[in-house]
């Protein structure tokens, strides 16, 4: 019921939707906000690790470049660098006291720390568009940072979900230093020139799950309290169409109704008797109207005041009402005059009304506690005649009542 009321407030109803509407984008942009500043700062977590992977593999190749090849023990495990030779250098050297050392340039020492590293799953790749060993080819994304390095751009990263560990990508150029070019510069680099480059890939698999997992409950939420909002809404406003409605029903009332007596006011009667009058001409039905007027009402005003005329203005209102059929129509006519429609009714219906209004109100001891008043009353009858107009028939009740006041009050006229 209330929905329909709501679709009869245009306005309300337009209002709520706009501000449904707009509270839900308000919270679509506050949510979707707190997700990308949460994911952004997960993300440059992850780059400020990465970056920190490879300034310190950087930095530990410079230790070994700077140093011309670290030699270390070589027993069954330790293989040697096979490239060093197609570089012009021996990797391997017998010290006098029986033990071989073999060398360990910035390349291969990368790749074993990158090879101890998996246990934990970061890695590391160096890699070039320039091969000197082709194991170290780039994959797509190495290859597409090292073009983009040739471009002029310092850092690459990306998030890879292809595998089936995601990871956190990052890459950055390796520069030709001096102590690169002893080897290198027969491979026509010079210092400056971009060597290659070393990935750094950490894998992202929990806080990936932290992250889908911190977006569900932001989604949840958000939608959770839009949820909220639009229940509180919902209330919102079928209290406020309902309060509407009956504020516009007590106007509608307002304007009907007669604001002491309560009961119908002239307006109303008059278009009340003109639907009725239309009503039994087209059907062809009876039609009986009654008019009553208090007997010397100026009396009751001058001798306990206005106020209790009032009061016995209501009561009187109340006893007609009270004793009048379910299709019956009482209005006030005027000061302390009344009309009754009585539809479908012979005079001597309305009559019987009137017989049984009138004995009522003068069995009846008025009385507001501090005055008492008796009254009698005067009743106009009379029917819907063929030749009837509207106006006719009002003037005849009226004529009814004037001779009932003429010949002693206290009485009904039928006429
Ligand atoms: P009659 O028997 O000839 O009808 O005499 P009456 O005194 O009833 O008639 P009259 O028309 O002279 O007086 C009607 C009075 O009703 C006059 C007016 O002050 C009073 N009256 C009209 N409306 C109201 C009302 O709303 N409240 C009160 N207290 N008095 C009203
Ligand atoms: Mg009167
Ligand atoms: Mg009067």
């Amino acid at each position: 019921m209330w929905l329909r009321l709501f679709n009869y407030f245009k306005a309300v109803r337009s209002f709520i939707y706009a501000l449904t509407a707009f509270l839900c984008i308000v919270f679509i942009i506050i949510f979707s906000g707190i997700y990308k500043k949460s994911h952004d700062l997960i993300i440059n977590v992850m780059y400020e690790q990465a970056e920190s992977y490879f300034n310190l593999i950087v930095k530990t190749r410079a230790w070994n470049a700077n140093s011309g090849g670290v030699y270390v023990i070589k027993d069954r495990d330790v293989e040697s660098n096979p490239y060093l030779e197609k570089l012009g250098i021996k990797p391997d050297i017998n010290c006098e006291n029986g033990i071989r050392l073999t060398m360990r340039n910035p390349a291969i020492m990368t790749k074993e720390i990158s090879r101890l590293m998996e246990s934990s799953g970061v890695t590391f790749h160096i890699t070039s568009l320039k091969l000197i060993n082709q194991e170290n080819a780039p994959d797509e994304f190495e290859k597409q940072s090292l073009r983009r390095f040739e471009k002029g751009e310092k850092k690459v990263w990306q998030i890879d979900r292809k595998g089936d560990t995601p990871l956190f990508r990052y890459m950055a150029p390796l520069y030709i230093e001096n102590s690169c070019l002893a080897c290198h510069a027969n491979l026509g680099y010079k210092f400056g020139d971009i060597r290659g480059g070393i990935s750094v890939n950490i894998p992202i698999k929990r806080i990936d799950a932290q992250l889908k997992n911190s977006r569900n409950i932001l989604i949840l939420t958000a939608f959770g309290t839009m949820v909220l909002i639009i229940t509180v809404i919902y209330f919102m406003s079928r209290t406020l169409v309902l309060r509407l409605e009956d504020a516009r029903q007590k106007m509608r009332r307002q304007a009907l109704v007669d604001e002491l007596t309560q009961v119908y006011n002239r307006r109303f009667l008059m278009k009340k008797l003109k639907s009725e009058f239309d009503r039994s001409l087209r059907y062809e039905s009876r039609l009986s109207l009654i008019m009553i007027d208090i007997d010397h009402f100026k009396n009751i005003n001058d001798t306990f005041g206005h106020l209790f005329g009032d009061v016995v203005l209501l009561r009187v209102a109340q006893i007609i009402q009270a004793n009048l059929r379910g299709y019956d129509v009482l209005a006030r006519y005027g000061g302390e005059e009344f009309v009754i429609v009585c539809p479908d009714s012979t005079v001597d219906e309305a009559n019987a009304v009137a017989e049984r209004v009138k004995e009522k109100i003068t069995k009846e001891v008025i009385t507001d506690g501090a005055h008492k008043a008796s009254l009698t009353v005067s009743f106009g009858v009379t029917e819907r005649r063929l030749d009837d107009t509207l106006d006719t028939l009002l003037s005849r009740v009226d004529t009814a009542l004037y001779q009932a006041k003429n010949t002693g009050r206290d009485r009904i006229v039928i006429l």
